[in-house]
Protein backbone atom coordinates (compact mmCIF):
# COMPACT_ATOMS: atom_id res chain seq x y z
CA UNK A 1 0.00 0.00 0.00
CA UNK A 2 1.26 3.36 -1.16
CA UNK A 3 1.03 6.21 1.99
CA UNK A 4 0.88 9.65 0.41
CA UNK A 5 3.24 11.44 3.35
CA UNK A 6 1.94 15.14 3.01
CA UNK A 7 3.95 15.77 7.07
CA UNK A 8 5.00 19.12 7.66
CA UNK A 9 7.94 18.00 9.52
CA UNK A 10 9.22 15.08 10.27
CA UNK A 11 8.60 15.06 6.91
CA UNK A 12 8.54 13.07 3.80
CA UNK A 13 12.30 11.51 2.51
CA UNK A 14 13.37 10.48 -0.95
CA UNK A 15 12.72 6.72 -0.86
CA UNK A 16 16.52 5.53 -1.86
CA UNK A 17 17.81 8.15 0.97
CA UNK A 18 15.43 5.68 3.52
CA UNK A 19 16.99 2.36 2.24
CA UNK A 20 20.43 3.49 2.15
CA UNK A 21 19.93 5.08 5.66
CA UNK A 22 18.36 1.59 6.95
CA UNK A 23 21.61 -0.54 5.46
CA UNK A 24 23.95 1.83 7.65
CA UNK A 25 21.92 1.98 10.29
CA UNK A 26 22.78 -2.83 10.04
CA UNK A 27 26.40 -2.21 8.99
CA UNK A 28 27.98 0.92 7.64
CA UNK A 29 30.75 0.66 5.01
CA UNK A 30 31.59 -3.05 5.41
CA UNK A 31 32.82 -2.02 9.28
CA UNK A 32 31.01 -4.59 10.53
CA UNK A 33 29.38 -2.07 12.73
CA UNK A 34 26.26 0.15 12.47
CA UNK A 35 26.97 3.33 11.98
CA UNK A 36 24.94 4.19 14.98
CA UNK A 37 27.94 2.02 16.89
CA UNK A 38 31.19 4.26 15.67
CA UNK A 39 32.97 6.89 16.90
CA UNK A 40 32.23 10.46 15.44
CA UNK A 41 36.09 10.89 15.33
CA UNK A 42 36.65 7.88 12.85
CA UNK A 43 37.66 8.46 9.43
CA UNK A 44 34.78 7.20 8.43
CA UNK A 45 31.74 9.42 9.87
CA UNK A 46 34.38 12.37 9.10
CA UNK A 47 33.98 11.57 5.56
CA UNK A 48 30.33 11.55 6.24
CA UNK A 49 30.47 15.62 7.65
CA UNK A 50 33.39 16.55 4.62
CA UNK A 51 30.88 15.41 2.23
CA UNK A 52 28.10 16.76 3.89
CA UNK A 53 29.66 20.12 4.09
CA UNK A 54 30.75 20.40 0.60
CA UNK A 55 27.41 19.26 -0.66
CA UNK A 56 25.61 22.26 1.09
CA UNK A 57 28.32 24.70 -0.40
CA UNK A 58 28.08 23.36 -3.58
CA UNK A 59 24.20 22.80 -3.85
CA UNK A 60 24.00 26.53 -2.68
CA UNK A 61 26.86 27.55 -4.98
CA UNK A 62 28.46 29.76 -1.88
CA UNK A 63 32.37 30.31 -1.86
CA UNK A 64 34.44 29.58 0.99
CA UNK A 65 33.96 32.75 2.67
CA UNK A 66 30.84 30.74 4.09
CA UNK A 67 31.02 27.85 7.20
CA UNK A 68 28.53 25.09 7.24
CA UNK A 69 27.75 24.59 10.62
CA UNK A 70 25.48 20.99 12.05
CA UNK A 71 23.93 22.04 15.06
CA UNK A 72 21.64 20.47 17.36
CA UNK A 73 18.80 22.13 19.19
CA UNK A 74 16.31 22.86 15.80
CA UNK A 75 16.16 26.05 14.21
CA UNK A 76 14.77 27.00 17.37
CA UNK A 77 18.02 27.14 18.89
CA UNK A 78 19.04 29.45 16.65
CA UNK A 79 16.28 32.05 17.22
CA UNK A 80 18.33 32.73 20.24
CA UNK A 81 22.57 31.80 19.25
CA UNK A 82 21.81 34.38 16.24
CA UNK A 83 21.06 37.47 18.34
CA UNK A 84 23.28 35.46 21.20
CA UNK A 85 26.03 35.84 18.57
CA UNK A 86 25.09 39.10 16.35
CA UNK A 87 23.30 41.66 18.60
CA UNK A 88 24.41 43.82 22.02
CA UNK A 89 22.14 44.29 24.06
CA UNK A 90 22.49 48.65 22.96
CA UNK A 91 21.99 47.33 19.01
CA UNK A 92 18.85 46.96 17.07
CA UNK A 93 17.79 44.41 14.72
CA UNK A 94 15.20 44.33 12.33
CA UNK A 95 12.69 41.73 11.72
CA UNK A 96 9.72 40.89 9.58
CA UNK A 97 6.90 39.04 11.68
CA UNK A 98 5.19 36.75 9.06
CA UNK A 99 3.81 33.50 11.95
CA UNK A 100 4.28 31.91 14.71
CA UNK A 101 7.99 31.10 13.96
CA UNK A 102 9.01 34.12 12.61
CA UNK A 103 7.77 36.16 15.81
CA UNK A 104 9.46 33.22 17.92
CA UNK A 105 12.67 34.29 16.70
CA UNK A 106 11.53 38.09 17.45
CA UNK A 107 10.71 37.26 21.40
CA UNK A 108 14.45 35.41 21.65
CA UNK A 109 16.01 38.75 19.80
CA UNK A 110 14.28 40.45 22.51
CA UNK A 111 16.61 39.17 25.08
CA UNK A 112 19.93 39.94 23.77
CA UNK A 113 18.71 43.66 22.09
CA UNK A 114 16.18 45.56 20.54
CA UNK A 115 14.03 44.72 18.26
CA UNK A 116 12.59 46.60 15.40
CA UNK A 117 9.60 44.91 14.01
CA UNK A 118 9.52 46.43 10.67
CA UNK A 119 6.42 44.72 9.37
CA UNK A 120 3.95 42.29 9.98
CA UNK A 121 0.94 40.79 8.47
CA UNK A 122 -0.57 39.53 12.06
CA UNK A 123 -3.84 41.56 12.35
CA UNK A 124 -4.66 39.91 8.99
CA UNK A 125 -3.94 36.20 10.59
CA UNK A 126 -0.60 36.36 8.64
CA UNK A 127 -2.30 35.58 5.26
CA UNK A 128 0.19 37.60 3.18
CA UNK A 129 3.88 38.98 3.15
CA UNK A 130 4.43 42.41 3.70
CA UNK A 131 5.94 44.35 0.84
CA UNK A 132 7.61 47.82 0.63
CA UNK A 133 8.50 48.81 4.17
CA UNK A 134 12.30 50.37 4.21
CA UNK A 135 14.68 48.48 6.07
CA UNK A 136 17.15 51.20 8.14
CA UNK A 137 20.85 50.99 7.01
CA UNK A 138 21.66 51.39 10.80
CA UNK A 139 20.27 48.16 11.69
CA UNK A 140 23.02 45.40 13.41
CA UNK A 141 21.46 42.78 10.88
CA UNK A 142 17.58 41.93 9.19
CA UNK A 143 15.94 38.64 9.74
CA UNK A 144 12.95 37.17 7.64
CA UNK A 145 11.26 33.62 7.41
CA UNK A 146 11.37 32.30 3.80
CA UNK A 147 8.73 30.14 4.18
CA UNK A 148 5.70 30.22 6.90
CA UNK A 149 4.92 26.26 7.41
CA UNK A 150 1.86 27.32 9.20
CA UNK A 151 0.40 29.66 7.37
CA UNK A 152 1.31 28.75 3.85
CA UNK A 153 2.70 31.66 3.24
CA UNK A 154 6.16 32.05 0.95
CA UNK A 155 8.47 35.23 -0.22
CA UNK A 156 8.71 34.92 -3.92
CA UNK A 157 11.35 38.07 -4.34
CA UNK A 158 13.13 38.48 -1.33
CA UNK A 159 13.58 41.96 -0.02
CA UNK A 160 16.63 43.94 -0.48
CA UNK A 161 18.77 44.54 2.85
CA UNK A 162 21.37 46.78 3.36
CA UNK A 163 22.46 45.50 6.61
CA UNK A 164 23.93 41.70 7.22
CA UNK A 165 20.55 39.58 5.62
CA UNK A 166 19.68 36.82 8.53
CA UNK A 167 16.85 34.02 6.92
CA UNK A 168 15.49 30.79 8.44
CA UNK A 169 14.74 28.41 5.35
CA UNK A 170 13.97 25.89 7.55
CA UNK A 171 11.03 24.42 5.67
CA UNK A 172 11.76 25.61 2.23
CA UNK A 173 15.48 25.50 1.85
CA UNK A 174 17.22 23.72 -1.69
CA UNK A 175 13.46 23.87 -3.31
CA UNK A 176 13.78 25.84 -5.96
CA UNK A 177 16.82 28.14 -7.39
CA UNK A 178 17.89 30.97 -4.99
CA UNK A 179 21.12 33.51 -4.98
CA UNK A 180 22.28 32.06 -1.44
CA UNK A 181 24.99 35.33 -1.55
CA UNK A 182 22.64 37.64 -0.70
CA UNK A 183 22.19 35.78 2.58
CA UNK A 184 24.96 36.60 5.30
CA UNK A 185 23.29 33.15 7.60
CA UNK A 186 20.54 30.62 6.90
CA UNK A 187 19.56 28.09 9.29
CA UNK A 188 17.16 25.27 8.50
CA UNK A 189 15.95 22.90 11.03
CA UNK A 190 16.63 19.58 8.29
CA UNK A 191 13.12 17.37 9.24
CA UNK A 192 11.57 19.37 7.10
CA UNK A 193 13.42 19.32 3.52
CA UNK A 194 16.64 18.12 3.95
CA UNK A 195 16.88 15.39 5.90
CA UNK A 196 15.54 13.86 9.67
CA UNK A 197 15.55 15.51 12.72
CA UNK A 198 17.94 16.41 14.99
CA UNK A 199 20.37 18.17 13.02
CA UNK A 200 19.94 22.10 12.23
CA UNK A 201 21.94 23.08 9.20
CA UNK A 202 24.06 26.86 9.69
CA UNK A 203 25.59 27.95 7.16
CA UNK A 204 27.42 31.56 7.47
CA UNK A 205 29.96 34.05 7.00
CA UNK A 206 32.46 34.14 9.25
CA UNK A 207 33.21 37.99 9.24
CA UNK A 208 29.84 38.18 11.12
CA UNK A 209 31.25 36.87 14.45
CA UNK A 210 33.55 38.38 17.44
CA UNK A 211 31.69 41.99 17.51
CA UNK A 212 29.35 41.42 20.55
CA UNK A 213 30.76 42.45 24.32
CA UNK A 214 29.19 39.62 25.94
CA UNK A 215 30.46 35.83 26.93
CA UNK A 216 28.81 33.81 25.36
CA UNK A 217 28.27 29.85 26.22
CA UNK A 218 30.95 27.82 23.94
CA UNK A 219 28.11 25.58 23.04
CA UNK A 220 26.39 28.46 21.78
CA UNK A 221 28.93 29.89 20.66
CA UNK A 222 29.25 29.30 16.32
CA UNK A 223 32.93 30.08 16.83
CA UNK A 224 33.83 27.12 18.60
CA UNK A 225 31.73 24.71 15.90
CA UNK A 226 33.63 26.28 13.11
CA UNK A 227 36.76 25.75 14.64
CA UNK A 228 36.13 21.84 15.20
CA UNK A 229 34.12 21.40 11.63
CA UNK A 230 30.97 20.73 13.91
CA UNK A 231 32.82 18.37 16.04
CA UNK A 232 33.77 19.81 19.12
CA UNK A 233 31.14 17.62 20.52
CA UNK A 234 29.25 14.40 20.04
CA UNK A 235 27.14 15.39 16.84
CA UNK A 236 24.00 13.40 15.57
CA UNK A 237 25.31 11.40 13.75
CA UNK A 238 22.92 9.37 12.20
CA UNK A 239 20.99 12.53 11.27
CA UNK A 240 24.08 14.20 9.72
CA UNK A 241 23.89 10.85 7.70
CA UNK A 242 20.34 11.32 6.88
CA UNK A 243 20.74 14.76 5.88
CA UNK A 244 24.24 13.72 3.53
CA UNK A 245 22.40 11.27 1.87
CA UNK A 246 19.70 13.50 0.97
CA UNK A 247 21.63 16.03 -0.09
CA UNK A 248 23.52 13.93 -2.48
CA UNK A 249 20.28 13.04 -3.83
CA UNK A 250 19.06 17.14 -4.19
CA UNK A 251 22.36 17.55 -6.03
CA UNK A 252 21.68 14.58 -8.14
CA UNK A 253 18.29 16.14 -9.45
CA UNK A 254 19.69 19.99 -9.14
CA UNK A 255 17.93 22.76 -8.24
CA UNK A 256 16.55 23.28 -11.72
CA UNK A 257 14.52 20.05 -11.92
CA UNK A 258 13.50 20.21 -7.92
CA UNK A 259 11.70 23.61 -8.49
CA UNK A 260 10.25 23.16 -11.59
CA UNK A 261 8.60 19.47 -9.35
CA UNK A 262 7.67 21.77 -6.87
CA UNK A 263 5.99 24.55 -8.66
CA UNK A 264 4.11 22.11 -11.04
CA UNK A 265 3.20 19.81 -7.75
CA UNK A 266 1.93 23.43 -6.17
CA UNK A 267 0.15 24.42 -9.56
CA UNK A 268 -1.35 21.22 -9.72
CA UNK A 269 -3.18 21.75 -6.12
CA UNK A 270 -3.89 25.37 -5.74
CA UNK A 271 -5.47 25.26 -9.66
CA UNK A 272 -7.64 22.03 -7.55
CA UNK A 273 -8.31 24.45 -4.88
CA UNK A 274 -9.73 27.13 -7.06
CA UNK A 275 -11.89 25.55 -9.24
CA UNK A 276 -13.77 23.02 -6.88
CA UNK A 277 -16.71 24.90 -5.34
CA UNK A 278 -15.96 22.86 -2.06
CA UNK A 279 -12.35 24.41 -1.45
CA UNK A 280 -10.71 27.27 -0.94
CA UNK A 281 -7.15 29.55 -0.19
CA UNK A 282 -6.57 30.82 3.04
CA UNK A 283 -3.69 32.93 1.79
CA UNK A 284 -2.99 36.10 -0.47
CA UNK A 285 -2.46 34.00 -4.39
CA UNK A 286 0.74 36.24 -4.82
CA UNK A 287 2.13 35.07 -1.69
CA UNK A 288 1.31 31.13 -1.66
CA UNK A 289 3.48 28.59 -0.36
CA UNK A 290 4.50 26.58 -2.91
CA UNK A 291 5.59 23.67 0.14
CA UNK A 292 2.77 24.13 2.80
CA UNK A 293 -0.77 24.75 1.07
CA UNK A 294 -3.35 25.34 3.22
CA UNK A 295 -6.97 25.52 2.08
CA UNK A 296 -10.09 25.30 3.66
CA UNK A 297 -13.81 24.18 2.49
CA UNK A 298 -16.58 26.75 1.95
CA UNK A 299 -18.52 24.13 4.81
CA UNK A 300 -16.08 23.81 7.51
CA UNK A 301 -18.62 21.64 9.03
CA UNK A 302 -17.30 18.92 6.01
CA UNK A 303 -13.83 19.12 6.57
CA UNK A 304 -13.79 16.17 9.29
CA UNK A 305 -15.34 14.44 6.96
CA UNK A 306 -12.48 14.69 4.29
CA UNK A 307 -9.76 14.55 6.15
CA UNK A 308 -11.03 10.84 6.86
CA UNK A 309 -11.97 10.25 3.57
CA UNK A 310 -8.26 11.68 2.55
CA UNK A 311 -7.11 9.32 5.20
CA UNK A 312 -8.93 5.98 4.42
CA UNK A 313 -7.72 6.63 0.94
CA UNK A 314 -4.06 6.67 2.28
CA UNK A 315 -3.35 10.11 2.19
CA UNK A 316 -1.37 11.18 5.85
CA UNK A 317 -0.97 14.26 7.54
CA UNK A 318 -3.22 16.65 5.93
CA UNK A 319 -4.68 18.64 9.03
CA UNK A 320 -3.94 21.98 9.24
CA UNK A 321 -1.47 23.11 12.33
CA UNK A 322 -3.07 22.89 15.50
CA UNK A 323 -3.34 26.28 16.05
CA UNK A 324 -5.12 26.82 12.84
CA UNK A 325 -7.60 24.06 11.77
CA UNK A 326 -8.29 23.54 8.22
CA UNK A 327 -5.99 21.32 5.74
CA UNK A 328 -2.81 21.63 4.65
CA UNK A 329 -0.70 19.96 1.90
CA UNK A 330 2.94 19.72 2.25
CA UNK A 331 4.50 19.07 -0.86
CA UNK A 332 8.74 18.90 0.24
CA UNK A 333 10.96 17.72 -2.25
CA UNK A 334 10.48 14.05 -1.99
CA UNK A 335 6.83 14.22 -2.06
CA UNK A 336 6.18 12.79 -6.22
CA UNK A 337 3.60 14.54 -8.32
CA UNK A 338 1.40 11.53 -8.80
CA UNK A 339 0.70 11.87 -4.53
CA UNK A 340 -0.34 15.45 -5.36
CA UNK A 341 -2.33 13.89 -8.70
CA UNK A 342 -3.77 11.29 -5.60
CA UNK A 343 -5.50 14.28 -3.45
CA UNK A 344 -6.38 16.16 -6.41
CA UNK A 345 -8.08 13.01 -7.63
CA UNK A 346 -10.13 12.45 -3.83
CA UNK A 347 -11.16 16.55 -3.85
CA UNK A 348 -12.81 15.88 -7.19
CA UNK A 349 -14.29 12.74 -5.79
CA UNK A 350 -15.59 14.07 -2.81
CA UNK A 351 -17.01 17.29 -4.61
CA UNK A 352 -18.76 14.83 -7.16
CA UNK A 353 -20.30 12.70 -3.65
CA UNK A 354 -21.40 16.05 -2.41
CA UNK A 355 -22.93 17.73 -5.40
C1 LIG B 1 9.59 23.86 11.96
C2 LIG B 1 10.12 25.25 11.89
C3 LIG B 1 10.89 25.81 12.92
C4 LIG B 1 11.18 25.07 14.20
O1 LIG B 1 12.07 24.06 13.96
P1 LIG B 1 12.61 23.11 15.14
O2 LIG B 1 13.71 22.41 14.42
O3 LIG B 1 11.48 22.23 15.54
O4 LIG B 1 13.10 23.97 16.24
C5 LIG B 1 11.39 27.07 12.74
N1 LIG B 1 11.14 27.78 11.62
C6 LIG B 1 10.39 27.29 10.63
C7 LIG B 1 10.15 28.12 9.41
C8 LIG B 1 9.86 26.01 10.73
O5 LIG B 1 9.12 25.52 9.72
Amino acid sequence: MKVHNFNAGPAILPAPVISQAAQAVTEFNGLGMSLLEISHRSKDFQAVVDEATALVKEIAGLDDSYKVLFLQGGASTQFGMVPMNLLDASETAGYCNTGTWAKKAQKEAKQFGNVLELATSEPDNFTFIPKGYQIPDNLKYFHITSNNTIYGTQYHAYPKSPVPYIIDMSSDIFSRNCDFSQFDLIYAGAQKNIGSSGVTVVILKESLLGKVNRTIPTMMDYRTHIKENSLFNTPPVFSIYVTMLTLRWIKEQGLNIIESVNRSKAELLYNAIDSNPLFKGTVAKEDRSWMNVNFIMENRDLEPEFLAFAKANNCVGLAGHRSVGGMRASLYNALGLDSVQHLVNLMNEFAAKKG
